[in-house]
């Protein structure tokens, strides 16, 4: 045992930040304080022995865990000691049952739905499979996903002293999952800076260049944003109630996705704040009254643009977010967002819906979040036992998603996701009526069954025996249920079709004098493949050779997988096979990989998004083609960080290689009469000294877009030419794709 695991001087910043914690939780019993103590007595000495990445000690983790909870979302005690044990299980030899002869059933189990899995090593995705248990007691307790969220929150709000590409890693699962989360619980706080913070990570160049943006015109904004007020101020103070206004500027996660969006520049972009209209009210009856009569003050000065107002006052999101947006033209013509609700509905919206919901007494509606999670469960039992990726991904379709309401030919409403189809409905009705689905009226219209659904179709579904789904229905639906019966019926068909394939091996495999078993789970892992279905269905189907056994040797009645020098004849391969190759393949840029020279590694540049030298990059481990080296800002890195975090290995370039990187380009610009192509490949190949890949331009009315593929050697020059397009006559941008 180490003599001083704690030095005295942290010991008082650990108790003074334990009694700051403790002011600010809303304690409801006589038993609550003395519970809270306890929790944190037992942590402190649990993680007496650890520390962070940064240094401190570990405690200060939990205890800030704790704070979000009670101070950021306004969750009670319960919530706060679970989140102070919320890491003893995992880590230290605190086990359930004391939590549970301590504190009751109730904490105890909050604190098991935090406790990652253990001993998920064969299973593809140990982080899905981890989400998808803390999903299980979800819909048990909403609290479990809160501290999750603020668990998470923390720890990426000290991201800093992690390795990179940890970082990358816990950017992307953030991204892929906690940030749609937090939006779907009404959490904007939480969203807001889960993107920005992992914007940081993931695309560190553009977000410091937003920021520095931002603060440069900081001033000018914050005079207009006066100018704006005044009057308004002067008309609501005769209204008779107290309220708050002020202006509050865009993220840059959310600046940036407009840029990108409508293609324009920073300093073409007006609206990087809304104005925001708090009022006191203290008769909850009065609140949508009240709204409306600041909307018609607003209005009354400045002239509102009428598409652009959302009464979610009268009906509010399905996450519980209350509030009337509208848009009006401000002084020097420029739009303005105007956001007006009470203060119970701004605390709503900052908060969380969650906060206010169960535990707070009545709420005007908790059947919105009830639904939801009702929805969470039903998704819960159809992948019961099933891939966790895919229930991830099915998730994410579903439950992020607002509805839209149907109908069906009795009246009967149906709520489905946003985007859901006809053949969506037809599962939603029975397993058998989507099975069966031959023609789908919308409207008394015969429509494609996968024609998107829209509020207030009415949808009627003909039927017959002898249709069955095939490969091409998992196109036309969205939703978990339809897609998971199509699925099965899919497998069922395949495992049908490899019966063949799965007789002609069987056969191979007597000749051989091998047993059957076992050489097939070999087979399976050679060529990369799922599963023994997928194995037969490629040898019944011919994409599968069984050649491919030459690779193997017969030792006993086993088959055993011959090394490649011991190969005398080389065997031909079948397509989905594709060894690492030894040679040192030439014309590839030199990396480093974990800090070695990856000379000797397989590795590609991965095509979907073409990484230029000077770009962040990472290294990610396929299943059969070695590695690939991606951006970190590929539109494909998030998906796989987040659920395949462990193939994630750091990239990084080797200067002095002169190895040339596609890069593609979409160029904007009006159409300044015939002769665009002429000028912009004179432009790049004669007076820039680049080789162009391809050009294609399409355009009309005066308005050209064109893609452009051209050989840079880094990011420097990629730089230097975008620019010099973007002086071109008749360009307006130039866009890196991503
Ligand atoms: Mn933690």
């Amino acid at each position: 045992m180490p003599e001083v695991l704690v030095k005295p001087e942290e010991q008082q910043l650990i108790q003074e930040k334990f009694e700051e914690l403790l002011k600010l939780v809303k304690l409801k019993e006589d038993q609550d304080e003395p519970n809270i103590r306890m929790a944190f007595e037992i942590a402190v000495n649990a993680h007496a022995p650890q520390r962070r990445k940064s240094g401190e000690p570990y405690i200060l983790h939990p205890i800030e865990v704790a704070r979000i909870c009670a101070d950021e979302i306004g969750l009670g005690p319960t919530a706060v000691i679970a989140a102070l044990l919320h890491d003893t299980v995992e880590d230290t030899e605190v086990t359930l049952d004391r939590i549970e002869t301590l504190f009751g059933t109730k904490i105890a189990k909050i604190v098991d739905g935090l406790t990652k899995l253990d001993g998920l090593y064969n299973v593809p995705s140990v982080q899905a499979e981890n989400f998808k248990k803390v999903l299980r007691t979800l819909v048990e307790d909403v609290r479990v996903v809160l501290i999750k969220m603020a668990d998470r929150l923390h720890n990426m709000r000290t991201l800093g002293s992690m390795p990179r590409n940890k970082q990358l890693k816990i950017a992307a699962e953030t991204s892929y999952i906690y940030a749609p989360l937090a939006h779907r619980l009404g959490l904007y706080s939480f969203k807001t800076e889960f993107q920005d913070l992992c914007m940081k990570i993931t695309d560190r160049e553009t977000y410091s260049e937003i920021a520095k943006k931002l603060a440069a015109t900081k001033r000018d904004r914050n005079r207009y944003i006066e100018e704006f007020i005044g009057p308004v101020k002067e008309q609501l103070n005769d209204l008779g109630f107290a309220y708050e206004i002020y202006g509050r500027p865009k993220s840059i996660f959310s600046i940036w996705n407009k840029i990108k969006k409508k293609k324009v520049q920073f300093e073409e972009i007006y609206d990087l704040f809304a104005v925001r209209i708090v009022l006191d009210v203290e008769d909850p009856r009065m609140e949508k009254n009240y709204c409306w009569q600041v909307y018609s003050t607003v209005t009354d000065i400045y002239r509102p643009i009428p598409e652009r107002l959302k009464d979610w006052v009268t009906t509010p999101k399905s996450n519980g977010y209350e509030s009337l947006h509208t848009t009006v033209i401000g002084p020097d013509g420029r739009f303005v967002e105007v956001q007006i609700r009470s203060r119970r509905m701004d605390e709503i919206a900052e908060k969380g819906f969650a906060a206010h919901w169960k535990y707070k007494g009545n709420t005007p509606q908790p059947d919105v979040y009830e639904h939801w999670l009702d929805n969470v469960r039903e998704l819960m039992d159809q992948n019961e036992g099933g891939d966790a990726v895919e229930f991830l991904s099915d998730f994410k379709t579903n439950l992020f998603q607002e509805e839209v309401y149907v109908f069906t030919p009795n009246g009967d409403m149906k709520v489905l996701p946003k985007g859901a189809t006809a053949l969506d409905f037809a599962f939603s009705v029975h397993s058998d009526v989507g099975y069966h689905a031959t023609a789908i009226k919308v409207n008394n219209k015969l429509v494609p069954m996968g024609t998107k659904l829209h509020n207030g179709d009415q949808i009627v579904v003909t039927t017959s025996s002898k249709q069955m789904p095939n490969e091409s229905w998992m196109k036309m639906v969205v939703t978990g249920k339809a897609r998971s019966k199509i699925r099965s019926a899919l497998k069922e068909k395949r495992r049908k079709q490899g019966e063949f394939g799965k007789e002609s091996l069987e056969r191979k495999c007597k000749n051989l004098r091998v047993d059957f078993d076992e050489p097939v789970d070999l087979l399976v892992k050679y060529l990369g493949l799922k599963s023994r279905v997928d194995l037969y269905y490629g040898i019944a189907m011919g994409t599968i050779n069984l050649q491919v056994l030459k690779n193997f040797k017969v030792e006993g009645n086993k088959l055993v997988e011959i090394q490649e020098e011991e190969i005398i004849q080389p065997v031909p391969k079948p397509v989905e096979i594709n060894r690492p190759r030894k040679a040192s393949q030439d014309g590839r840029p030199r990396l480093l990989i974990n800090g070695q020279e990856a000379s000797d590694l397989d590795y590609s540049l991965a095509t979907c998004c073409n990484p230029v030298k000077g770009d962040d990059i990472f290294a990610y481990v396929t299943s059969t083609k070695g590695m690939r080296i991606h951006r970190t800002t590929c539109p494909n890195a998030e998906h796989m960080m987040a659920n395949y975090g462990y193939r994630i290995h750091k990239a990084e370039w080797v200067s002095s290689a002169n190895t040339s990187f596609v890069a593609e380009l979409l160029i904007t610009g009006v159409d300044s009469g015939p002769g665009v192509i002429e000028r912009l490949t004179h432009n790049i190949s004669s007076e820039l000294g680049l080789n162009i890949r391809s050009l294609s331009i399409s355009g009309d009315e005066g308005y050209f877009e064109g893609r452009l593929k051209v050989l840079v050697l880094n990011k420097d020059q990629l730089h230097l030419t975008m620019q010099h397009i973007q002086k071109l006559e008749g360009v307006s941008s130039v866009i890196r794709v991503d």
